[in-house]
């Protein structure tokens, strides 16, 4: 497995960066580490929609992927979409190196709700190693309860655990933890 590189983008209200780079390296059996980089948002921002391209995004990641050996995970808190999608809680290139995560919508405050720090975290952590299984070349798993089970809303994701079951642990050849 290779390392991961955490990008954080924009204004976080957690250091969700800072948790995953100590969660991560077990459940991915791979180093981590948080680099502090400026990517502006402005020209990604749709006034129509009131969201950020997530596409657009991911593409400004690709030069810090450039020649090494690692994945790269950009981190923001920020309401993002693609165009044929109301919102997305991330995107990755399957295979690839890169991938996107936001928080906005992981919030209990977006559902009206009392904010829920610790709960914000682990949903955080599911969407973070769902998105750098794709990289990894994982598809959507049919396992309800693993990872990489597709989620369109944050009931799904908690459902879900935050690691790999048996056989997307194998396609990936690292030791199970479920
Ligand atoms: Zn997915
Ligand atoms: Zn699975």
């Amino acid at each position: 497995m290779q390392n991961i590189v955490l990008i954080s983008i924009g204004t976080m209200k957690h250091n969700v960066a800072g948790f995953l780079s100590l969660s991560l390296p077990e459940i991915l059996h791979a180093q981590c580490r948080v680099i502090e980089e400026e990517i502006a948002l402005d020209p990604f921002y749709s006034t129509d929609r009131k969201q950020y391209h997530s596409t657009e995004i991911l593409r400004q990641l690709l030069p810090f992927a450039a020649g090494d050996e690692h994945h790269i995970l950009g981190i923001m808190d920020k309401d993002i979409y693609i165009p044929i999608l109301t919102f997305v809680f991330g995107e990755a290139q399957l295979g690839g190196k890169c991938a996107l995560m936001s928080g906005h919508r992981l919030h209990q405050e977006f559902y009206g709700l009392p904010e829920d720090e610790s709960l914000y975290m682990h949903r955080c952590e599911k969407e973070a190693v769902h998105e750098l299984g794709h990289t990894l070349g994982l598809k959507h798993c049919q396992n309800f309860e693993c990872v990489m089970r597709y989620s369109n809303s944050v009931a799904d994701i908690d459902i879900k655990r935050n690691v790999f079951c048996p056989s997307c642990s194998e396609v990936l050849g690292i030791p199970s933890l479920w």
